[in-house]
């Protein structure tokens, strides 16, 4: 048994173990339709370098058509697979129309015309401009995050490996006349090493990037609200308290609106907990509908509501409540509103809205009402001057 029998099962092993790894990701979010396209890429693969190593050599050397589908199949899949993770659409009848005028070539150069060198380059340059799919669907793509820097240039370097290598390979050590040796040849070995590189580099940066995505929704649904759509009262905090600091560093005004729902045990009471959720969800979706799309907004509680206008004023903020308050009937709400005060944070900020809630709420509800600061003592005064 040489040395080459390993090696040969480099490829269809790596593949193999890949598939089963991306199967079991996929089994636990099936939802990802990209993770199985992944796998499927590699049992592809695998199956392809089965084909090529170990199949017995049939007339014509015809072992090497399904082999060759495979290989496409794979570069199809794994595309496919890299820009469905954007939820792009998948280029699927332009790799198609590659890789048939390819097989068409290939058939070619096997039955009519034979020629090794030609079908290892046609089958070759097809896997590349399969490759370049990637990067040409992901140019667009905001490059948000390191992974996605990295998905996109594995697809270019994939595609390189596909297009430079055999071109630079076969002109520098000619062509093949016939597949005595060809296994042993720098050109499979080389096929045989970059591509255990590419399919582990490809396998690790769509991990890494489900991971990505997974630990992102995960903190999405920490920091966020279901049924009213806005962030929760952590979200908001976190993202208010940062928005409180920058408009203070940058001696811009912010605004703070606490909205709470009245009367709502006796909607609960009448109609229904599941009727007061409706409402609650109604609400969420009024507020998206009128805020500025700078708005921090989110359910601090049951029924209350807190929105940070970075950047507003008493006055802007000020409309916006009347505009949130009468678009509102059933049941009405009541409004409280406060001006950040230079070097105050979040917390004096919500307090003070509070105060001006409450006396919403006094006032007979279904009202805004603005902070005002208590006016300073006369003696203070006095005793400043
Ligand atoms: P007020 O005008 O003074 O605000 O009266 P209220 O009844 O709205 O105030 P209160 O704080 O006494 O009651 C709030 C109610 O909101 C109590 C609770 O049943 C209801 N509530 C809190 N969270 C939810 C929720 O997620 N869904 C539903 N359906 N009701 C909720
Ligand atoms: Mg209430
Ligand atoms: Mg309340």
């Amino acid at each position: 048994m040489s040395g080459q029998f390993f090696i040969a099962l480099l490829n269809p092993g790596i593949g193999l173990l890949l598939a089963v790894a991306f199967l079991m990701l996929w089994l636990h979010r099936r939802d990802q339709r990209h993770v199985l396209l992944a796998a499927l890429s590699y049992v592809a693969m695998a199956s392809g370098f089965l084909i090529l190593d170990f199949a017995p050599v049939l007339p014509f050397e015809f072992q090497r058509l399904p082999a060759n589908m495979a290989f496409l199949a794979a570069a199809c899949l794994i595309a496919g697979a890299a820009i469905g993770r954007y939820r792009l659409a998948i280029p699927w009848r332009a790799m198609g129309a590659v890789c048939g005028v390819s097989l068409a070539f290939f058939l070619w150069f096997l039955l009519v015309q034979p020629s090794i060198t030609h079908r290892v380059l046609t089958i070759s340059i097809a896997l590349g401009l399969v490759a370049l799919q990637i990067p040409l669907a992901l140019r667009r793509v905001e490059r948000a995050h390191l992974i996605d820097h990295v998905i996109f240039w594995v697809g270019v370097l994939s595609a390189a490996n596909f297009i430079v290598r055999p071109l630079l390979i076969i002109g520098l050590t000619g062509g093949f006349s016939s597949y005595a040796g060809f296994q042993q040849s720098v050109y499979w070995t080389t096929v045989q090493f970059t591509q255990a590189m590419i399919s582990i580099l490809f396998a690790l940066s769509l991990m890494i990037g489900t991971a990505i995505d997974l630990m992102a929704e995960l903190r999405e649904q920490a920091h966020g609200d279901t049924l009213s759509g806005l962030r929760n009262r952590r979200g908001f905090e976190g993202a208010a308290g940062a928005a409180v600091r920058a408009a203070a560093d940058d001696d811009r005004p912010a605004a703070l609106l606490i909205a709470d729902l009245d009367h709502f045990k006796a909607i609960n009471d009448t109609h229904g907990h599941a009727a007061g959720d409706a409402i609650i969800a109604a609400f969420g979706a009024h507020i998206r509908n009128l805020a500025p799309a700078d708005t921090i907004a989110g359910r601090i509680g049951g029924e209350e509501f807190a929105l940070l206008l970075p950047g507003a004023g008493i006055e802007a903020a000020r409309s916006l409540a009347e505009a949130i308050r009468s678009g509102m009937t059933a049941p009405t709400v009541s409004i409280g509103l406060a001006a950040a005060a230079p070097g105050a944070g979040l917390s004096q900020l919500m307090r003070d809205a509070d105060q001006a809630l409450y006396e919403a709420k006094r006032a007979g509800r279904n009202r805004v009402r603005a902070f005002t600061p208590a006016p300073v003592p006369a003696s203070r005064i006095a005793a400043a001057s």
